[in-house]
């Protein structure tokens, strides 16, 4: 039985007062029936560890594949553990188009995280030019062949499926798209990992998920979750979504 996961992804968002959010979230959550995740700006990680209390964990948007070093500007994950988080989000689109990171840099990042504790969580997705020439399983397939460390359990890792043409935009795919993406996720974790592993990690959909349609989006089999970034900046967007995957 795999635990559900809603997760905010604040991005390059909020400074001291926006843990104000978090504190109205907590309070809102106090004992949830699925486990929630904020990713705030590195900046604000050990201040929301503390303001999250319990209840909610808090993790990393990247890490660096190292554990220390010359490496100006960068954050280990042992450093986000250190400030109080339990994940950290690694290959999200943004970091992959404006950092250029490749699979080789998530995976190599996913395994520093996995040996620090952290939970990883790999983001997947295609764009639309590849959808539109039907190329997004073999895509996605690359990704996880090339992203997904082999250490994997499911415990240290969870896979966010995002469309990066639904990102930021309010377009999301249909049900059945999502469905059908995330059946191939789940197969082809079986296939790799074998079936224990492979149906115990979790899988997220991403990508202009909103009070509105959560509810119907958390009915497609095989999406244990969301990754959730607009909508998770405030307490009042991103408390409804985890209600609604709390009834799913
Ligand atoms: C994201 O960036 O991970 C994301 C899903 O963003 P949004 O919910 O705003 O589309």
């Amino acid at each position: 039985m795999r635990r559900k996961l809603a997760a905010g992804n604040w991005k390059m968002n909020g400074t001291g007062a926006a843990l104000a959010e978090l504190e109205a979230l907590a309070a809102a959550h106090p004992a949830p029936a699925v486990d929630i995740l904020i990713c705030p700006p590195a900046t604000l990680l050990h201040r929301a560890a503390q303001v999250a209390g319990d209840a909610i964990a808090v993790g990393g948007q990247d890490c660096h594949a190292n554990a220390s070093g010359a490496h100006t500007g960068d954050t280990s994950a042992e450093m986000l553990r250190d400030a109080g988080a339990t994940a950290v989000i690694l290959g999200h689109s943004e970091r992959r188009e404006d950092h250029d990171e490749g699979n080789d840099d998530v995976r190599a990042k996913a395994r520093a995280a996995m040996e620090a504790g952290l939970i990883a969580v790999i983001c997947v997705g295609e764009s639309l030019e590849q959808r539109e020439a039907a190329n997004t399983l073999d895509i996605i397939a690359g990704q996880m062949s090339g992203s997904i460390p082999d250490q994997c359990t499911g415990e240290n890792l969870v896979v966010a499926y995002e469309p990066i043409w639904a990102i930021g935009t309010g377009k999301v795919p249909t049900l059945e798209q999502i469905g059908e993406v995330h059946d191939f996720i789940r197969t082809r974790l079986e296939r790799r990992f074998g079936e224990g592993v492979g149906r115990s990690v979790r899988l997220l959909y991403g990508g202009s998920v909103k009070p509105g349609n959560a509810a119907e989006i958390f009915g497609v089999p095989n999406v244990d979750g969301a990754l959730v970034g607009g909508a998770s900046l405030k307490a009042d967007g991103f408390s409804p979504i985890i209600t609604a995957l709390e009834s799913a």
